[in-house]
């Protein structure tokens, strides 16, 4: 029997995951994405320990291949500089296995795409839409294109299309009431050996060293949607100049940039679950299924889980019809990362609390909680994931 045929929307990192574990099912598998080409520039991203077991159980070194660093220790600071919590990394590696590491994202998107057989992405095709009459797929592309398909997975992003186009009563995005900067930076001179999130008044700050000698730096602010200034140098510089050391340091960095390798992105979250995260033979999964805030680091690591999940339960023989698999799929997902969507906004109204008494209270609860406690609150997250076989 010939092989199931995959046609994957999106090659973001939800889409190239997905189409590796199921090629290495033994799926016929077609990427298509509207971008013209791989990202060559862009921030970082954090993987957690169930994002790397997710890769582990598909066989998958990406994110070691692209150039991982663990740092010694992590956790939240205040603004000048004092630590309300953290954890030594080697714990966290006790603890749930493996530690988190940090990569840029254009390389670990690369080396994702690099596992895939040569032409299996196609970028500059965009998918204008999915007909499913009758239980067989076909797949349209903006180049006028019919692709003919088994299963259909949409890892079209946050804004998904295909989501609008077959979800049309769901109330889609919901405004978090931040904006987020991103930013890799060259300081191969500055020994930075921690992991760091610094919450001050309504902003935060976030420190990331990389194996290469860069930072990858973020930052969020309480502003109105769509706000945007001449220069986000100079916002970083008027927003974060005087919090504590190596702030200062890094956002001399960041002035060396071109301002449009300054990434700005208004934060966004599904304003509630999707019914369901499969329609017929369509599945949704990463940012496209249950689009989160990213305080909690997990929008990238539950697209990963999703992805492996979903081609655990989809033999390529035709052993589990694909709308039987797909209903497996969203009972197995739905309820898992709608509660980390939940809990991502909740921690992320705490970071962005701006009311000074209320700033002192939550400072002092974050200090007076034990780190190994704080830790444990991880486990969820962290150990909540088991490949399937
Ligand atoms: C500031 C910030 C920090 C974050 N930090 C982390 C972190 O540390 N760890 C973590 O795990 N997550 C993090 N995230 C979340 C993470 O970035 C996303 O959850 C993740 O990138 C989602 O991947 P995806 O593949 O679902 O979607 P995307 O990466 O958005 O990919 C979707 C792809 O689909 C393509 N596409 C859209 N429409 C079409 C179409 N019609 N036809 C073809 N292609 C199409 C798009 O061009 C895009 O390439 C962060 C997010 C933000 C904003």
């Amino acid at each position: 029997m010939a092989n199931r045929r995959a046609v994957v929307v999106g090659a973001g990192i939800g889409g190239l995951t997905a189409a590796i574990a199921l090629h290495r099912s033994g799926w016929h598998v077609t990427v298509r994405e509207r971008a013209p080409a791989p990202p060559l520039t862009g921030a970082g991203i954090g993987l957690a320990p169930n994002a790397l077991r997710a890769l582990d159980a598909i066989g998958v070194d990406a994110a070691r291949a692209a150039g991982s660093a663990v740092p010694e220790t992590m956790g939240v600071r205040r603004s000048d500089g004092r630590w309300l919590t953290r954890v030594a990394t080697a714990d966290m590696a006790a603890r749930y296995g493996v530690a988190p590491i940090a990569v840029p994202r254009p390389a670990f998107t690369a080396a994702l795409a690099a596992a895939l057989p040569a032409g299996a992405v196609r970028y500059g095709s965009a998918v204008t839409a999915v007909h499913d009459p009758e239980g067989s797929p076909i797949v349209r592309t903006a180049a006028g294109e019919d692709l003919a398909a088994d299963l259909v997975v949409a890892a079209d992003g946050i804004r998904s299309p295909l989501r609008h186009a077959h979800f049309p009563a769901h109330p889609g995005l919901h405004y978090i009431g931040e904006t987020a900067w991103r930013a890799l930076v060259d300081a191969p001179d500055l020994p930075i050996a921690a992991m760091s999130e610094t919450w001050g008044r309504g902003q935060r700050f976030g420190v990331t060293p990389l194996s290469d000698g860069r930072f990858y730096l973020y930052a969020t602010a309480l502003v109105p949607p769509g706000t945007r200034s001449a220069d986000p140098r100079a916002e970083l510089r008027d927003l974060f100049g005087s919090w504590h050391d190596p702030i200062p340091a890094l956002l001399d960095r960041i002035d060396r940039l071109d301002p449009a390798d300054v990434l700005q992105n208004d934060l966004y979250d599904l304003a509630a679950p999707l019914p369901a995260l499969h329609h017929g033979r369509i599945a949704w999964l990463g940012d496209a299924a249950h689009a989160m805030a990213p305080n909690l680091g997990q929008g990238g690591c539950q697209a990963i889980e999703d992805a492996v999940v979903l081609a655990g339960l989809l033999p390529p023989n035709g052993a589990a019809p694909v709308p039987a698999a797909l209903a497996a799929y969203t009972a197995a997902r739905r309820d898992r990362t709608d509660a980390v969507r939940v809990r991502a906004r909740r921690v992320g109204r705490l970071g962005a609390l701006r009311n000074p008494l209320a700033v002192a209270a939550r400072d002092l609860a974050v200090r007076a909680t034990p780190d190994r406690l704080a830790l444990r609150g991880m486990d969820d997250l962290f150990n909540g994931f088991r490949p399937p076989r």
